[in-house]
């Protein structure tokens, strides 16, 4: 098993969790259950994705790299071009890269 990323905290593990498995991806969640131990400070208090596959690793890195990228997207409000793929700020209606209207395509 490999370690696939370290959330923030549990809710975004446990989405981050759903969107792979949807993919076909399976995970296993570690690290803030351990916590609590006896008097001893936590080794680890992020919730960590664990990848069950090690062969899908580049797959699933790619996935929570688009994740990660669309999350960013929606909240600033910037979308990204159908034709070329290129992240374009929210202010613009066409692509800056290769003029292509986007914004209504979205
Ligand atoms: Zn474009």
């Amino acid at each position: 098993m490999q370690k696939l990323y370290e959330a923030a905290d549990r809710v975004e593990a446990q989405m981050l969790k759903d969107y792979l498995e949807e993919q076909n991806i399976a995970t296993v969640m570690l690290g803030d259950f351990l916590s609590g131990g006896a008097g001893e400070l936590p080794a680890n208090l992020f919730p960590a994705l664990w990848l069950v596959k090690d062969e899908q690793l580049t797959r699933a890195k790619w996935l929570i790299d688009e994740y990660m990228q669309n999350k960013i997207e929606s909240k600033s409000g910037a979308w990204r071009c159908p034709s070329c793929g290129e992240s374009v700020d929210a202010g613009f209606e066409i692509c800056w890269n290769c003029s292509t209207p986007g914004k209504k395509v979205k």
